[in-house]
């Protein structure tokens, strides 16, 4: 199963396996589907209701607890990151994880079930590149009790980990390129390792009904209890890596760069995915062109204005100045002392009401809406905003480009889009938007 590293790469068929769930101890089976480039991993509830999925993201992080819990709306799924890391190790860039329950099969507590099944389905390459993250400057995130993570330039993908439990006991250390090789041999048969002083009080309340020595090794005082002896004689350290391959999947891009990772946990790892996707989003700011594309690639004013009906002085769209997919798009809009609501907003202190950058992200949402549907007899209609954030002031000067993504488009009536407003490469705003369509 050779990979080429350049392409992005999908599982060759379906193949899937049952066993049991960690949390709640029922049965569950998870499915491995193809998919096409661009689209990431998803994972698919099949046990609910239209089958909703969740995108292997960052954003969509929720808990961080024990395991990894990544979710949309009401919709969780829980215990992502050994599939996510054997999924990505092993070379898988787009994939559907479909599941009849709210978390994987826990397997042997280890990342050896998912290799198994990936090997099944096979991994084959795709026409498209893959999308990578070039480590430019060291970054690092600690918290207050001692983990440090640093993310060094480097050419590769490697990660060198220190693990040590109380008083310093099992004091570990293992360093690695991740390659598919590298991490079947050496990573996916290390097992998850907990304490008993830690499980106890879940075990007692009932809460890893699925949990047992048949799926974890528990340590207890200077005692390893497990069903089998241990696999490496630092096993510990090598799941500690495991598991930050996992939750550092979430960045979406291959990372090319060296992470040294001193005692981690999911929540340091999953602030470090965030600092990345962040600087990410920064870079493609700052890569964005400010002038009109040749051809298809943008809108300028009047066809910007044969697509949305608003005018002055609620036209909130300069021009659209890309389109990344079908479902993609930065538009622009400049920011001028003329605007009529600095004149309320506030007098001898202009700040551009947050209210008018959602509007300008609802306008390049309903351009996305427009090329997608094919006509302008129907109009999307603004439903809602959730997770509306404004981060920093937008002032008189100001260029504003504004990023909408389509997420979602149920059926013809509903659509979900995800937008943010960046101003010298920083994030100034951002919103999830919800619209309807109606006919004009
Ligand atoms: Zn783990």
């Amino acid at each position: 199963m050779a990979v080429t590293p350049e392409l992005q790469h999908t599982v060759g068929k379906s193949a899937g396996f049952s066993g049991t769930a960690l949390h709640t101890g029922e049965k569950v089976t998870l499915r491995l589907h193809p998919a096409p480039v661009d689209h990431g991993i998803k994972f698919k509830r099949k046990d609910l209701q239209d089958e909703p999925t969740i995108d292997a993201k960052i954003e969509n992080l929720k808990m961080v607890e024990r395991a990894t819990t990544i979710g949309e709306g009401s919709i969780r799924v829980h215990t992502v990151e050994h599939v996510l890391a054997a999924l990505w190790a092993m070379g898988v860039d787009n994939a559907v994880v479909e599941m009849d329950a709210n978390e994987p099969p826990i397997g042997d507590g280890s990342a050896q079930s998912y290799v198994d099944l990936i090997r099944k389905a096979g991994v084959i390459a795709q026409e498209e590149p893959r999308k990578f993250f070039h480590v430019r400057d060291t970054m690092h995130v600690e918290s207050k009790t001692g983990t440090l993570i640093i993310l060094l330039p480097d050419e590769k993908f490697r990660i060198s980990c220190t693990q040590a439990g109380p008083n310093n006991q099992f004091s570990q250390f293992f360093s690695m390129e991740v390659t598919p090789a590298v991490f079947e041999r050496e990573i996916a048969p290390a097992r998850t390792f907990v304490y008993y002083e830690d499980v106890k009080p879940l075990m007692d309340k009932n809460l890893i009904k699925g949990g047992s020595l048949e799926n974890a090794i528990v340590v207890r005082g200077e005692a390893v209890l497990s069903k089998e002896p241990l696999r490496f004689s630092d096993e510990f350290v090598r799941h500690k890596i495991l598991d930050v391959i996992g939750d550092l999947a979430l960045v979406g891009r291959r990372i090319r760069g060296h992470v040294v990772a001193v005692k981690p946990g999911h929540a340091t790892n999953a602030e470090l995915a965030r600092a990345i996707a962040r600087e990410q989003t920064r870079r493609s700011a700052v890569a964005t062109p400010r002038t009109m594309p040749s051809g298809d690639g943008g809108l300028d004013i009047d066809q910007v204005m044969q697509i949305l009906p608003h005018r002055f002085p609620f036209l909130m769209v300069d021009r659209i100045i890309s389109f990344e997919t079908e479902t993609k798009c930065v538009g622009v809009k400049t920011v001028t002392i003329n605007e009529p609501f600095f004149q309320g907003h506030f007098p001898g202190h202009p700040v551009m009401p947050g209210v008018m950058q959602v509007e300008a992200m609802a306008q390049v949402a309903s351009i996305l809406l427009f090329k997608l549907a094919k006509t302008t007899s129907r109009i999307g209609y603004f439903m809602s905003a959730d997770e509306v954030k404004f981060r920093k002031p937008v002032l008189p000067g100001d260029t504003i480009f504004i990023h909408a993504e389509l997420t979602k488009s149920r059926g013809e009536r509903l659509a979900k889009a995800k937008c943010h407003c960046v101003v010298n490469d920083a994030i100034v705003s951002e919103a999830e938007l919800m619209f309807t369509f109606l006919d004009k």
